[in-house]
């Protein structure tokens, strides 16, 4: 890989920024909790409340942060964003804190990545708009309790089942996010290869569409790869399957739709003679950290019918020694 120059990244960021739905009428599919939430929104409007605090739940790239800026825009209020990891201390959370006007939304990314001590500190600021902070040092220290304007907390998490039992109770509203159909991403694409002013066929769209993992940002990233290779490649630019196919051959995504890191993860089970195979001893053989092939890789496989998780391990299913392409071990392990 090699590395991007700023001016390249600020572009990247000004073009993927471009592709972002801005109201629910753009974002496409998830009906039950676009849905939900627009019901959640008119009832507190009309009770002239600050809308209960959102947990949306999923993997990632499926449009968490997308539909936390939807929701803002929708309530008319300013949206701070930040991500779990990045507040190392209360004092991180409370300079925010207080800096939210009335309704305003703060967004936290990888909510569930948390220190606990900053999380504990949020608790009040949920619960009844209000935090306690030290002040002085030594002998004269003493907490001052502050009062916050009521804000709607967005949290974001890949793991939902690592956030603690407080801190989700403190959660009014909980949305799950599921993989995209390709039907959805088949649309998501052509409305991004319009903006992109890209010429796609829709044979070209649905081939992209049914190897994305059922997600939106792959989708997008493979569109904008793809459609370079339609510019050298091609005489008109025109995305057709052909193009597609050849550009998902150069991105390593096969024909089941698996990349390399899919891939790899089979293969080890496989080799582990079918599974079950630990998450730990997997995270190792694959070279990935065990958070992510729990959030990326495995909602993908499990979803296809690839990998099942049992009790003691994850094991392959017939489906993956065929798209292995193993044939002999295949009779011995099933
Ligand atoms: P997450 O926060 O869940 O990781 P994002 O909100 O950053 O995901 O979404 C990644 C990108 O995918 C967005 O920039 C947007 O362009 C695209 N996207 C996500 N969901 C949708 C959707 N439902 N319709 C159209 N585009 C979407």
């Amino acid at each position: 890989d090699r590395s991007l120059s700023k001016n390249e990244l600020e572009e990247d960021h000004e073009l993927e920024a471009s592709l972002r739905p801005l109201s629910f009428d753009q974002f496409v599919g998830q009906t039950q909790v676009i849905s939900n939430l627009q019901t959640y929104i008119k009832a507190a409007t009309l009770r002239e409340e600050v809308l209960d605090h959102v947990l949306l739940s999923g993997p990632p790239g499926l449009g968490k942060t997308t539909l936390a800026r939807i929701i803002s825009r929708e309530l008319g209020a300013q949206i701070t964003i930040t991500s779990g990891p990045v507040l190392k201390i209360a004092g991180d959370l409370a300079g925010i804190l207080t800096n939210l006007a009335h309704g305003d939304i703060l967004f936290i990314d990888e909510i569930h990545r948390m220190y606990p001590a900053v999380e504990e500190f949020l608790y009040s600021a949920m619960e009844d708009f209000s935090i306690d902070i030290m002040i002085d040092q030594g002998p004269s220290a003493r907490s001052i309790n502050l009062k916050l304007k009521p804000f709607t907390l967005i949290g974001a998490t890949t793991r939902e089942g690592l956030l603690t039992a407080p801190f989700r109770a403190r959660f009014l509203i909980h949305e799950k996010m599921s993989l995209y159909p390709v039907d959805d991403l088949f649309k998501i694409i052509q409305r991004s290869a319009k903006i992109l002013n890209c010429s796609i066929t829709d044979q070209g769209a649905m081939m992209i569409a049914s190897r994305c993992r059922g997600t939106p940002r792959v989708a997008n990233r493979f569109l904008r790869r793809i459609r370079d290779v339609a510019q050298v490649h091609t005489e008109d630019g025109v995305v057709d399957d052909k193009v597609a196919a050849q550009g998902l051959a150069m991105l390593g995504v096969d024909e089941s739709g698996l990349d390399k890191t899919d891939r790899r993860i089979l293969q080890t089970i496989i080799d582990y003679g079918g599974g079950p195979v630990g998450l730990k001893t997997l995270a190792i053989a694959v070279g990935e950290e065990d958070d992510s092939i729990e959030s990326v890789y495995e909602p993908f496989l499990i979803q296809e019918g690839f990998l099942q998780k049992t009790s003691r391990g994850r094991k392959v299913t017939m489906k993956a020694y065929d798209a292995m392409g193993v044939k002999t071990q295949r009779q011995d392990s099933l």
